[in-house]
């Protein structure tokens, strides 16, 4: 239990201080920024705790307005709509969108929350082996006879920080007909040239058709998701889509954190950038140090042990020497696949690095996981 602000450097009930956060989904370390504090501070002041209303009836505030039409020029897309949280979004698209007609393709590894939202749509289901693009092209084959076809994937996947192959799939999808959706969450804010994400670091910005993300990672940390995309899919979603119709709305403090946060990376992409440069320095020393680590480039740095036993021993004793991390087992990764999942921030220190490097190796060798 956290007793400070979430950050690189955390205190924890029973007296634990000073111990060092690589777990937090904070890649850029806005969710303790100043401007994101106050921005949230204002926003409280000036338009109160909460709208006690669902946002068509009297639950649209012009930030909420505001926070949309910002997300969507940072995206360049033409829309958005905001919703609760990016589970919601996720909850809401494909029910609101695809018919019994139509198909859905999903990568076997995405998130629950799509897995979740397909679940409740009434689509013809198909699920491709993960970012295996000849099984992609077969189900797409397959998937012919239906009216329309929708491909959904994480941008990035968070438990191996691996990368989809958004280039192969969108062919994949002009050859066959198809839309593309991604699942943005860990990717918005951070990847790419300016941040935008996994579109724009494989160069497809027009050719994915929906984004799903969160306001809850990157972008402040606080809560709150989204879809942006063409304008008559997000009026679609704002008569159709249920989370969005019978849930409230994001209350003022949280929509300020997000609009601010989006301010900040749309001025600059200096913090992306050093939080990229710090991921750098964590994946080849470890590497050196001996480890495997998962995915490649990407701020999540899977560090994998194979065996659930080791990943959690190995986990607790990382803690005991002032660094916070947290071991996977099945069913959350296949079996015989745990791992310890660290996460860079741009606000860790080289310091804060290296201090992970060195206890990585000590509790690493104590436990026979290096040589
Ligand atoms: N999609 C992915 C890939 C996620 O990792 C998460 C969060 O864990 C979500 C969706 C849900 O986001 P939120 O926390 O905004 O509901």
């Amino acid at each position: 239990v956290i007793t400070s602000r979430q950050g690189p450097h955390l205190r924890l009930a029973g007296g634990g201080a000073g111990i060092i956060n690589f777990c937090a989904n904070n890649y850029l370390g806005l969710s303790s920024h100043p401007e994101v504090i106050r921005a949230a501070v204002e926003a409280l002041e000036k338009f109160g705790a909460g709208l006690s209303s669902v946002r068509f009836i009297c639950g649209t505030q012009s930030i909420h307005k505001d926070l949309e039409e910002k997300i969507a020029r940072f995206h360049q897309r033409e829309d958005a709509i905001l919703y609760a949280s990016c589970f919601d979004a996720n909850a809401g698209i494909f029910e609101a969108l695809l018919t019994p007609e139509d198909a859905v393709l999903s990568d076997e590894l995405n998130h629950a929350s799509i897995i979740d939202g397909i679940r409740l749509c009434k689509a013809n289901k198909y699920r491709y082996k993960h970012m295996d693009m000849q099984d992609l092209e077969a189900k797409l084959k397959e998937a012919q006879k239906h009216r329309l076809r929708l491909v959904a994937t994480d941008g990035a996947f968070s438990m191996d920080g691996d990368i989809a192959p958004l280039r192969e799939i969108c062919q994949l999808a002009q050859k066959y007909d198809a839309l593309v959706f991604i699942d943005e969450c860990h990717a918005t804010g951070f990847l790419g040239p300016n941040g935008r994400g996994t579109d724009e670091l494989l160069g497809v910005m027009d050719k994915v058709t929906i984004i799903n993300s969160t306001l809850g990672k990157a972008l402040g940390g606080a809560a709150g998701g989204y879809t942006t995309g063409p304008k008559p899919l997000i009026d679609l979603l704002r008569q159709r889509s249920r989370p969005y119709l019978f849930s409230n709305s994001l209350p003022p403090a949280v929509v300020g954190c997000a609009s601010k946060a989006l301010d900040l990376l749309m001025e600059s992409n200096a913090i992306a950038q050093s939080m990229a440069a710090k991921t750098q320095r964590f994946r080849s020393k470890m590497t050196a140090a001996g480890f495997t680590i998962s995915g490649k480039d990407h701020p999540i740095c899977p560090v994998m042990l194979g065996d659930a036993r080791l990943a959690s021993v190995m986990a607790e004793d990382m803690l005991n020497r002032g660094i916070y991390v947290i071991g996977f087992s099945y069913p959350v990764v296949p079996k015989g696949k745990a791992r310890i999942r660290v996460q860079i921030s741009a606000v860790h220190s080289d310091e804060d690095i290296d201090r992970c490097v060195e206890a990585f190796t000590e509790v690493g060798r104590k436990h026979g996981a290096l040589p």
